[in-house]
């Protein structure tokens, strides 16, 4: 099913039947200007004229697990009062459009009934008055909705809440536990399922062992096949070791069976306790990560959640998404960059061209040479984001980035990676990420730019300290104590 945004147009009785039936025809023009650039059906509701109406219409949207969030724009004059209960029990996102339906001023012809029927700018006041009294979390974009600037905005705001329902229904498998004495990795699946509506639990990877033996190897030569056909593969791994692809392959195979039948959409490793498993899981995790799964290494759910959530919003993009870590810096010569990779678990999505799929050794984990597609991201730009739990609240950091390409060849280097300059400067996005407490593991988006994140974040109620190309050190440094105190005191806005 379609994931449907509801679009709920305010007026009042005192107009009469002929005005309101004016008000629908108007707003269904503008409804159809905007499902134009909407990815989402867009679903007209009746004009809302009475608080019993509208406290039915949330209520009815809240309990559709089809609708992702609601449209809200006051054609006319709706006194605020009537939507203190439907608010109130609102708990979809929710985007109030300022708008209306004539672009120009008729300044010739306007009179007072084109005065009555257009009065958005002081209806929507209204309702601006009673979500602001209420402490409504919410995105208001105001133009006309045949500007594409308002149309980009709306559909950027539905992409954040096609994440957050992401979210919300996610149920994550973690393989073991963190990686002992890691500090960042760890958090509240308590507080995450309340707050993201996440479910997180282990299993012990050998459950996930018994899955993996058991392929057959037609499934298995299933998928020697499609790799044939995707990836360059290392003549190697067609040859002598050709045994290693075939054990890659097999954790594939196990690995979605087993979060196939389990109903997960995310999950986590820990190389420290890979069980009977003969490869740390490389491969596997890149194409399992490609259809959308999220993943977080060494046990970071944190991360697993956001990359699930974020791939959900940048579905039909054409953008990828990935599981990233910060690892190594290039201070010059040229402008500073971050090279950004992991072991082995970086989503094909973000790769510049066919992954090559090769074999190499790995210290880390004490088993046997793990397959791996090896590839430079995309160039172009993109977002870097981390999860963190500070104990009392979970707080997103963000960093808006420019993927470039590398200044040199990396011919030594064995995993797929990323080169990024981050905005303003990397000395200021790292002195910001580190004052914030940002986690070393992120998500690194091509698909969706900071406005989608914020959205998600007002959507989620959860703190976001975005380092974009206007940061200063000290100015962010000042919003983290400020938020502190916001955190501790204030209701959503
Ligand atoms: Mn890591």
């Amino acid at each position: 099913m379609k994931p449907q945004i509801w679009f709920l147009t305010g007026s009042q009785h005192l107009y009469g039947p002929e005005t309101l039936q004016q008000v629908a025809d108007q707003s269904a023009e503008i409804q159809r200007t905007l499902a134009g650039g909407l990815t989402a059906e867009l679903i007209t509701k009746p004009v809302l004229t009475d608080s019993g109406a509208i406290k039915q219409t949330m209520l009815e949207a809240n309990a559709d697990p089809d609708v992702i969030g609601v449209i809200a724009w006051m054609h006319t004059f709706s006194p605020a009062k009537m939507w203190i209960g439907g608010l109130d029990a609102l708990r979809k996102p929710l985007l109030h459009l300022h708008t209306q339906h004539n672009v120009s001023l008729p300044w010739e012809s306007i009179d007072m009934d084109f005065m009555n029927l257009n009065q958005a700018a002081h209806g929507d006041r209204e309702f601006g008055f009673i979500q602001a009294r209420l402490g409504v979390p919410r995105k208001t974009v105001a133009g006309h909705t045949s500007d594409p600037a308002v149309q980009a905005r709306v559909e950027g705001w539905a992409k954040a809440a096609t994440g957050l329902q992401r979210m919300r229904t996610l149920r994550l498998a973690r393989f073991g536990d963190n990686m002992r004495d890691v500090a960042v990795t760890e958090g509240d699946k308590v507080e995450a399922e309340l707050r993201f509506g996440v479910s997180v639990n282990t299993y012990g990877v050998n459950d996930l062992v018994e899955v993996v033996d058991a392929v057959d190897e037609k499934t298995i030569d299933a998928l020697i096949d499609e790799y044939r056909e995707t990836y360059d593969i290392a003549p190697e791994l067609l040859g002598e070791r050709a045994e290693s692809l075939r054990y890659g392959a097999r954790i594939e195979a196990g690995l979605r069976r087993f979060l196939t039948d389990g109903g997960f959409g995310a999950f986590t490793t820990n190389f420290e306790d890979l069980g009977g498993l003969r490869q740390l899981p490389g491969l596997a995790v890149q194409r399992l990560m490609a259809d959308g799964y999220g993943f977080g290494g060494e046990g970071d759910w944190k991360t697993s959640v956001l990359l699930a959530t974020i791939k959900a919003m940048g579905a039909g993009t054409g953008r990828g998404t990935s599981f990233m870590e910060d690892y190594t810096y290039h201070f010059g010569p040229g402008e500073p960059k971050i090279l950004g990779a992991h072991m082995l678990e970086v989503c094909p999505t973000i790769a510049a061209g066919k992954p090559k799929l090769e074999i190499h050794p790995l210290g880390i984990g004490g088993r046997e040479d793990p397959v791996r597609l090896v590839f430079d991201a995309t160039p172009g730009p993109g977002v870097v984001i981390g999860l963190a739990d500070l104990g009392e609240r979970f707080r997103f950091v963000a960093n808006v980035i420019d993927v470039v390409t590398p200044d040199e060849p990396l011919p030594n280097l064995p995993v797929a990676r990323a080169v990024w300059k981050p905005a303003p400067s990397l000395s200021t996005s790292a002195e910001c990420w580190l004052t914030a407490g940002g986690p070393h593991h992120t998500v690194l988006t091509q698909a969706v730019g900071a406005e989608v994140l914020r959205d998600f974040a007002t959507m989620a109620q959860t703190e976001l300290l975005l380092i974009d190309g206007r940061t200063t050190t000290d100015d962010f440094a000042d919003r983290v104590r400020w938020n502190q105190a916001y955190h501790r005191l204030a209701r959503p806005l």
